[in-house]
């Protein structure tokens, strides 16, 4: 089983908190195609052996694109790679792209789960986050989008400045009263070099408040779980039978390619995983799409033990501490460390232990990188404790 990425590079405008990449020089889009097709080919054989069980189309703004340009990449794929037959096949799409006949047009050349970024559902919101679609165009997105699709997922964002928490509650419950079988709800973070950071820098703008940030994360966990919705990880929530197959494969660690300029890989061969990234810059990517690897790194036995704690904290399912210890043959002495800071954080009601599999509470999920990150091992324990992996 494996997925396929592919990163569409291309927006009309820079959303000022956005540190995705992309350009908005439309023109090239077909040089662009051309390119994604030629790196296809060049890339395919990586999983020969493999079902590809999920697609999924990420920008930038893949809505940019015509259904008959994605029918053309779709095609190629088609004689490439082994699909599964029943194939999760998602596309991002922008609120203010979706008109009924793109709609249809989209669902006929076969997307089958349409991820909308409506982000929020007040103008004055979206103002602030410098969206180009209205709150209007984020209801009507929807609506009408049910009309085509059977698996629909919004994306909100919480935490932008003056927003109260009753505001996002009305957000919260407007977005359920939409029906969407999938909700992603991320909290505002400021990356660095954004338009936002300079105007916080600037103090032309207000930076986020990180409790009231917290406050919100809690309401969104309490209020959708209470709606039907599983907090199956971190930032995402869905109705029963409709996580994304696609991202939950990024967090299991199932290998995926991504196409595409600044997309990444995981996979394994000859007894190593790899993980790689492709050149972040457009036009460098044209210049040689068949080679557009900017970065490939073979993953320590440190690394894999330290994404598995990561990866597996994120999700509702947790981190199994027997299968960790199966996979990894550590000095006993760093397991004893590890459970003392369980048992810490279990203490402190940020984790529960389950047939010795770790799970982060409510509590625990607003912290969580901040947990992972204190039960990973660092290079100088490793050296330090003999660890070794099996
Ligand atoms: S539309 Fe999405 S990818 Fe494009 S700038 Fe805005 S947030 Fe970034």
């Amino acid at each position: 089983m494996a997925g396929l990425y592919f990163h569409i590079p291309f927006c009309r405008r820079r959303c000022t908190y956005c540190d995705f990449y992309f350009v908005t020089n439309r023109a090239l889009i077909e040089r662009f195609l051309d390119a994604l097709e030629a790196e296809v080919h060049a890339r395919a054989d990586l999983f020969c052996d493999e079902t590809i069980s999920t697609i999924y189309f990420g920008g930038g703004t893949p809505s940019m694109l015509s259904a008959k340009q994605l029918d053309h990449i779709l095609s190629l794929v088609q004689k490439k790679f082994r699909l599964d037959s029943d194939l999760e096949l998602t596309l991002e799409a922008n609120p203010e792209d979706l008109t009924e006949s793109l709609l249809q047009d989209y669902a006929h050349v076969g997307i089958n789960r349409l991820s909308i970024g409506t982000q929020a559902f007040s103008d004055e919101k979206l103002k602030w986050l410098s969206r180009k679609h209205t709150a209007a165009e984020s209801i009507v997105s929807v609506e009408r989008a049910h009309r085509w699709f059977k698996n629909i997922s919004i994306d909100l964002i919480f935490g932008t400045a003056g927003e109260t928490l009753s505001d996002w509650q009305r957000e919260l419950e407007l977005a359920v009263s939409l029906s969407p079988e999938h909700i992603s709800a991320y909290s505002l973070t400021v990356e660095p070099f954004t338009p936002l950071s300079k105007l916080i820098a600037r103090g032309k703008c207000m930076r986020p408040n990180d409790s009231l940030q917290t406050e919100m994360f809690l309401l969104a966990m309490e209020f959708l779980e209470s709606h039907g919705f599983e907090h199956y990880e971190v930032s995402n929530y869905a109705r029963p039978n409709f996580r994304s197959r696609h991202n939950s494969s990024y967090w299991q660690r199932i290998p995926y390619v991504g196409f595409g300029p600044s997309a990444h890989s995981f996979f394994r061969q000859a007894g190593n995983e790899i993980r790689s990234a492709n050149q972040r810059s457009l036009n460098r990517y044209l210049e040689n799409p068949t080679d557009a690897h900017d970065l490939r790194e073979v993953l320590s036995d440190l690394d894999r033990f330290n994404e598995t704690v990561l990866l597996s904290l994120r999700q509702r399912e947790g981190l199994s501490l027997e299968l960790l210890a199966k996979n990894f043959n550590f000095a006993t002495s760093h397991f004893e460390t590890l459970n003392q800071t369980v048992a810490d954080f279990e203490r402190d009601g940020l984790l529960t232990t389950e047939h010795e599999t770790i799970k982060l509470t409510r509590s625990g999920f607003t912290l969580a990188d901040t947990i992972a990150s204190e039960l990973f091992i660092t290079e100088h324990q490793q050296h330090s404790g003999a660890a070794c992996a099996s």
